[in-house]
């Protein structure tokens, strides 16, 4: 007999934690993975929860535990792995079942695969979920994009499994197609911005200030009780304060500085390109994963060019400078975040629903911080106003710039690295400039290339008097 309300393939880290928070919250699930010793070792080691997951060892099986119309969550890597699963899983489907791909797709993938739906193929919906192994199991924010009646047939099994912000589910339909993985990517460029200020800042407090990884680890506790309210600014407090179980030392200080990723920031930031939508400080530091990868290269540098100035001491910089500056900072990687999803809501005609994204970000995932709460507000009253203009955070970066451009200064003298803080600044610097410097790039494109330009005095393409370009 068909008992399950939904299926699940994968049960690697997410899927795992996924099918048990499912199970938990009450909706009987048959899952399925390739390799089927998973399967069987994730049912035994399911406990009370056992009752209510069908384990299967084909895709037959699997297919014939869920009651129809099916839907089944793929949890697998991003890629051709999804498509091989949903040929394999096509044949198997009857019209009105459903595919939801719940793993970190390429957005034009999603796109693609929701165009092969409504040609006949299964229902697709294509969601994101953040949060983490931690987050799968005990809540994640879900972005949802597809079909809106899709999203709604399975929206209270994702509410119920999400994280919650004060009662309300931090599971969103975002709009048609690859919508959800899109906010999704961007979600992750934040995240890889977020990380990459606050290791900046770690860096001055190490390098510069000469802290201890334990008293950076308290700055972290400090900052964490006030604006800077946010789970990567506990976690790096956690991971500051961690000990080595081999050595003893503090675990932070043994650990090789070349930082890993999967690609979702890279395609935030290519997806931005594309978009003409300045994302300075999510660029930064996709580049500065990418310089930490090059250790020999790094190794290299230093031994050619001497390790950088530093000797910052205490007096350049308080650690309350720091911390307006990554206040300062974090705004304006919010603003630019923000600005790039209004930015392809225009391009792709989704109606992305800025103030919700916001929301669903509350609680649940990795950028989860207090600062969203007031983001939404401001969004909810002008969805397509920079964020940085709106009073609420215009008050903010009034108060801050000053220290972010001190942080800035003092770092670059002392030779200490915040390529992304440096770019969140050069943005505001740019933003608050009515007379900018690009009269001179049209000069010089007009000069090379006789591409014309608008006067001060009247807006009427016009050339410049060079030569025989003129
Ligand atoms: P894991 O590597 O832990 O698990 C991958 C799963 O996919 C396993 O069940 C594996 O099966 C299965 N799989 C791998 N290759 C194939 C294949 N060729 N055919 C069939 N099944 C296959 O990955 P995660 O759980 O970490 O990630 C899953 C998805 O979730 C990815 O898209 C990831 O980007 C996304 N994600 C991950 C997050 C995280 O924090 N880890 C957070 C948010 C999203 P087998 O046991 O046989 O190897």
């Amino acid at each position: 007999m068909s008992q399950a309300e939904i299926g699940l393939i994968g049960l690697g880290t997410m899927g795992a934690m996924l099918a048990l928070n499912i199970a938990e919250k009450g909706f009987p699930i048959a899952v399925w993975n390739r390799t089927v010793a998973t399967t069987r070792a994730f049912h035994e080691n399911a406990g009370d929860l056992a009752a209510r997951i069908t384990p299967t060892e084909t895709l037959q099986a699997l297919v014939a535990a869920i009651k129809p119309p099916r839907a089944i969550i793929l949890m697998v890597p991003a890629g051709p792995v999804v498509d091989d699963e949903i040929a394999a899983l096509t044949p198997l489907l009857s019209p009105g079942d459903m595919i939801i791909d719940a793993g970190n797709a390429n957005f034009h993938d999603t796109d693609r695969r929701a165009a092969d739906a409504a040609k006949g193929g299964p229902r697709f919906l294509g969601i994101g979920v953040s949060g983490g192994e931690e987050g799968a199991r005990h809540g994640p924010s879900i972005m949802g994009g597809g079909e809106r009646a899709d999203w709604d047939r399975v929206a209270h099994i994702l509410e119920a499994i999400s994280a919650k912000y004060e009662g309300t589910p931090c599971a969103t339909y975002m709009g048609p197609g690859g919508a959800g993985h899109f906010v999704k990517a961007v979600h992750n460029g934040i995240e890889y911005a977020d990380m990459q200020m606050i290791a900046e800042v770690y860096g001055v407090m190490r390098d510069g200030m000469g802290l201890s990884a334990a008293e950076i680890a308290e700055v972290f506790q400090g900052w964490n009780a006030g604006p800077l309210q946010s789970y990567l600014i506990e976690i790096s407090g956690e991971v500051a304060a961690a000990t080595d179980p081999i050595g003893g030392g503090p675990i932070l200080d043994m650990i090789l500085d070349r930082a890993g990723q999967k690609g979702t920031g890279r395609w935030t930031a290519i997806e931005a390109q594309h978009l003409a939508a300045p994302i300075t400080v999510i660029e930064a530091a996709v580049a500065a994963r990418n310089i930490s990868a090059r250790l020999p290269e790094r190794q290299a540098g230093q031994a050619l060019f001497g390790a950088a100035p530093v000797g910052l001491g205490t007096g350049a910089l308080s650690i309350d400078t720091l911390e307006q500056a990554l206040i300062c900072g974090k705004i304006l990687c919010y603003a630019q975040g923000f600005a790039m999803i209004s930015a392809a809501a225009a391009a792709f005609d989704w109606p992305l629903p800025l103030p919700d994204i916001a929301r669903v970000w509350r609680e649940g995932c990795i950028i989860r911080s207090a600062m969203l709460n007031d983001m939404a507000t401001a969004l909810t009253d002008h969805p397509d106003r920079n964020l940085m203009l709106a009073p609420a955070f215009a008050d903010r970066l009034m108060a801050t710039h000053v220290a972010l451009r001190n942080a800035v200064a003092a770092a670059a003298v002392h030779g200490l690295p915040m390529p992304a803080l440096s770019a969140g600044l050069a943005y505001f610097d740019m933003m608050r400039t009515a007379r900018s410097t690009a009269n001179l790039i049209q000069g010089q494109r007009d000069f090379f290339g006789a591409h014309g330009f608008d006067r001060l005095d009247g807006a009427d393409s016009h050339h410049g008097p060079w030569g025989s370009h003129g």
